[in-house]
């Protein structure tokens, strides 16, 4: 039975960290506000926010809301972005994704400064780390190497699959865990035998998008399994990308759903946001 990696655990951890590294730049007369803003009021979007605020509330830092409504034109979040660069209080600028089908998410990504791109989304953040340069890093894959250096999972050497290549996901994490020296491999939607490569896996890194789409079988006996996905079903009930009583069987170490990638999100955040007012 394979152990659990208590994400809430490493995440609270962190978050006391940050919370001493901010008092101890307070001391410094070094303060820190992240903007967050977002375009309408999708439900889940609003509950993301709200956390996010909640969190760097308890870390100590500040933070501007900016609550705008559905029609709000591409112009006007742009101009906002614009404004919030310029503004030197403000050391991070989040836009809660999605934002409206009107608007171009790319644009407002690439509006951000990226000095002050805590989501580690922009261009520039993802070339950076890219070719081994500082800058920001996307949230839940640095959540997820957290959770294996905290966990003690060697990772220089292994075999690394990663189920997915989204942008802010499977992508940056192959290049996160390039940078520790993995042998990684990328599958996606047109990978043939996906199930021979995860079995190859000693880290298998699940972000499909698809309720308990890695079963038992896809799992090397004593392998590492971080799922990332999230599903909720009409009880509220979550899950995640594995089928986990069954992959719990065969890995030495996997993340639950909840309570495992999800709370790291939020963690590695406050962390970029730490970052951010050092710059
Ligand atoms: P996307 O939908 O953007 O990407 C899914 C990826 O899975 C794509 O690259 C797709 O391939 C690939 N894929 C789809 N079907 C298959 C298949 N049959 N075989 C192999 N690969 C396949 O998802 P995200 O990366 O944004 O998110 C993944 C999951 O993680 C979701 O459940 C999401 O809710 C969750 N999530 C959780 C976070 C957290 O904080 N815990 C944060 C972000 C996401 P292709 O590119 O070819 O289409």
């Amino acid at each position: 039975m394979a152990q659990i990696i208590d994400g809430k655990k490493i995440s609270a951890e962190i978050k006391e960290e940050l919370k001493a590294k901010t008092a101890e730049l307070k001391q410094k007369g070094i303060e820190g506000t992240l903007a967050v803003i977002q375009v309408g009021k999708d439900p889940a979007s609003s509950v993301y926010v709200r956390n996010k605020k909640k969190a760097c509330e308890y870390i100590g830092i500040g933070s501007q809301s900016y609550e705008l409504p559905e029609e709000t034109t591409q112009e006007e979040l742009l101009d906002l972005i614009a404004d919030l660069n310029q503004d030197k209080e403000v050391n991070g600028i989040l836009v809660q994704l999605p934002v409206p089908a009107h608007i171009d998410e790319k644009k407002i990504i690439n509006a951000i400064s990226p000095q002050k791109d805590v989501d580690g989304f922009h261009p520039e953040s993802v070339g950076s780390l890219t070719i081994g340069q500082q800058g920001f890093v996307s949230c839940t894959p640095a959540g997820i190497i957290e959770l294996l250096k905290r966990s003690g999972v060697e990772i220089d050497g292994k075999n690394c699959v990663i189920v997915g290549r989204s942008n802010i996901v499977g992508k940056p994490m192959a290049l996160l865990m390039l940078r520790e020296n993995a042998t990684v491999t990328i599958t996606h939607s047109h990978t043939k035998n996906l199930k021979e490569i995860c079995q190859n896996a000693d880290i298998l890194i699940v972000a499909v998008g698809k309720k308990e789409f890695i079963t038992g079988d896809y799992i090397k006996q004593g392998a590492v399994v971080i799922d990332v996905g999230i599903h909720r079903d009409e009880n509220n009930k979550l899950f995640g990308d594995v089928k986990y009583e069954e992959a719990s069987q065969k890995a030495s170490l996997i993340t639950p759903v909840p309570g495992g990638v999800g709370p790291m999100t939020i963690a590695m955040l406050m962390h970029n946001c730490v970052e951010s007012m050092m710059k």
